[in-house]
């Protein structure tokens, strides 16, 4: 597919926890080539590595709070500053939190950058709760199911490598409560300030990925191929 339609395009994907944002991130990234930059991937893959940062987040998201905003912003400044990044991205899961998207506007401003658009995800709570429960994602590559809604042609086996499916350590429902409690508390308020600047598109997440799919792209020129 080709990378021109989405060079230069600077995307926020947020929502709720379980919403979709990683079905649609692959599927965006896939169309138009921005990086996908995903700060859960991100912390996900210093836990599995055991690194300093691996190790002092662990405990915050197996609990399913928010990492702080220090740590975060290390993170992301150094994901931001590497070369992919230059020419336009997709985030995923950040900025999650009112002092995330400040840095993000400094980060930005430094480059003489701006946003284009920040897409928000719209799922009822108590879909969002049966949607997490049942997903399953491959160990080897990162592609998700959904036990019912979208179930693997073998269980626990991935369609597309045949690795092994897991369930993410932090998709239980006491942890999902909590992930939920943080969204509301303190991502929700960023959806209002981006309604504000003018860079909101709500979407609603309801029904068969390539559904939602249609949505952003109707609505995102720069995803237009
Ligand atoms: P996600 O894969 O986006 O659902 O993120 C999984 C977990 O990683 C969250 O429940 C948080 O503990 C942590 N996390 C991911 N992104 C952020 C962020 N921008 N700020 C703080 N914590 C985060």
């Amino acid at each position: 597919m080709s990378v021109a339609g989405g060079a230069g395009v600077r995307l926020v994907l947020m929502g709720a926890p379980g919403v979709g944002k990683g079905t649609q991130a692959a599927e965006i990234t896939r169309r138009v080539g921005l990086p996908h930059i995903s700060t859960g991937d991100l912390l996900r893959a210093a836990i599995r590595d055991g690194s300093p940062l691996g190790r002092k987040v662990a405990p915050i998201v197996e609990r399913g709070d928010l990492v702080p905003d220090a740590l975060i912003g290390e993170v992301m400044e150094e994901r931001l500053s590497r070369k992919d990044a230059e020419g336009g991205f997709l985030l995923d899961g950040f900025p999650r939190t009112v002092a995330q998207a400040d840095l993000l506007d400094r980060i930005l401003a430094r480059r003489g950058q701006a946003l284009d658009r920040v897409i928000s995800i719209e799922v009822p709570e108590p879909e969002i709760i049966e949607r997490l429960v049942g997903r399953r994602s491959c160990g080897r590559c990162g592609a998700t199911y959904h036990v019912r809604y979208q179930p693997p042609k073998v269980e626990g086996i991935c369609d597309r490598c045949g690795g092994e499916l897991t369930r993410r350590p932090d998709d239980t429902e006491a942890v999902i409560a909590e992930r939920l409690r943080a969204y509301r508390e303190q991502t929700a308020p960023l959806v209002e300030r981006y309604r504000k600047t003018g860079l909101l598109l709500s979407v609603d997440g309801r029904g068969r990925p390539d559904e939602v799919f249609g949505r952003i792209v109707a609505a995102v020129p720069g995803l237009r191929s």
